[in-house]
């Protein structure tokens, strides 16, 4: 059913191209106790030089792409924050949007969600200018508050409450390289908003837990915004993630994966490592934490991956 829907790499290559109490919480979800991370100074990558953009020479619009995972924990926030920046490192001009009521990719870049006047919810909801809620950190960041929960409720009883996120998009895609999505974990209105304005969905994977149901859900739900709302999007890519070579256990969830998925699955495997928690704490990203380790090399490697099946399709 819906895994045949998604085709592998090679296939896919072949078609058009697409036109979070006072404690605060922390980036693993857990609560803290001590003082929230707050805004701070982050240093700001230069801007690219005209020469070092050819993508922005060439393309007009931004590539668009949501992290969607309807199970928690698999590394939604930490792939959309550290493939942006390594996409940034790259000189593309990124925008990340903080699509998670929680707000951890908004914390993970020092700023905290309680003390945030103006969100994504009044983005989606009061139409409010994308522009208004960008914060120039690392990379461009459009911030999430806690009001954001109530989103879904306020945007159920509006027309075009699918499509409130692509008509915000309409204001700044011609002046991004990518705009990448993290959604919360669910399939709900915020990350059917994510789909509608998408054109690929990178679905993160955890090599431990693997459930093949929920990404089939996933698929059917993404497949229903395929035919009413969205035509173009589908999923561009599998991350397997927190993954420990070591054990057998990750080597035959990775099997399972490639057997289902086929070329979909990125080669680039992003290990376990205590790094990807660790950076979140200072408000950074893994590359800007400790840029010369293996995660962050990861993640680079996934930005070429990532850059590679876009050329790809450009020239099919
Ligand atoms: P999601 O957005 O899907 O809920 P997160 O990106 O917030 O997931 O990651 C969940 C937790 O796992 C966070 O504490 C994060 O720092 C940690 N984490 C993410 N990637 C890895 C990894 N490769 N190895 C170990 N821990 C990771
Ligand atoms: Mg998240």
């Amino acid at each position: 059913m819906g895994l045949s829907r998604i085709r592998p790499r090679s296939a896919r290559d072949a078609s058009p191209p697409s036109t979070k109490g006072r404690a605060a919480p922390v980036p693993n979800g857990e609560t803290a106790s001590e003082e929230p991370p707050r805004l701070q100074a982050v240093p700001v990558l230069p801007e690219p030089s005209p020469d070092e953009q050819p993508a922005a020479a060439t393309r007009v619009m931004a590539k668009v792409i949501a992290f969607a995972n309807q199970k928690g924990g698999v590394a939604k926030t930490t792939t959309t924050l550290n493939l942006g920046v390594a996409l940034r490192e790259l000189g593309h001009r990124v925008l990340l949007v903080d699509l998670d009521p929680q707000g951890n990719l908004t914390m993970s870049q020092g700023m905290n969600p309680d003390a945030i006047e103006r969100s994504m919810f009044d983005v989606l909801v009061h139409r409010v200018p994308i522009s208004d809620v960008i914060q120039r950190v690392e990379v461009d960041v459009a911030v999430s508050s806690i009001d954001l929960a109530g989103a879904e409720l306020a945007l159920s009883a509006l027309i075009g409450r699918e499509r409130a996120l692509d008509k915000a998009l309409v204001e700044v895609r011609d002046q991004y390289d990518f705009v990448l999505l993290d959604t919360p974990p669910s399939l709900g209105l915020l990350t059917i908003n994510a789909f509608v304005a998408a054109d690929g969905v990178i679905v993160p994977v955890q090599c431990e837990y693997l459930s093949l149901r929920g990404l089939v859900q996933l698929e059917n739900t993404l497949a229903m915004v395929r035919e009413n709302l969205n035509p173009r999007v589908r999923v561009e890519g599998i991350v397997p993630t927190m993954y420990d070579g070591r054990t057998l256990h990750a080597r035959e969830a990775i099997e399972i994966l490639e057997e289902h998925f086929g070329d979909l699955v990125y080669e680039t495997r992003i290990r376990k490592t205590v790094r990807y928690a660790e950076a979140p704490v200072k408000g950074s990203s893994v590359l800007r934490y400790e840029p010369s380790g293996p995660a962050a090399q990861a993640y680079r490697d996934l930005a070429k991956e990532v850059l590679d099946g876009a050329k790809a399709r450009e020239h099919a």
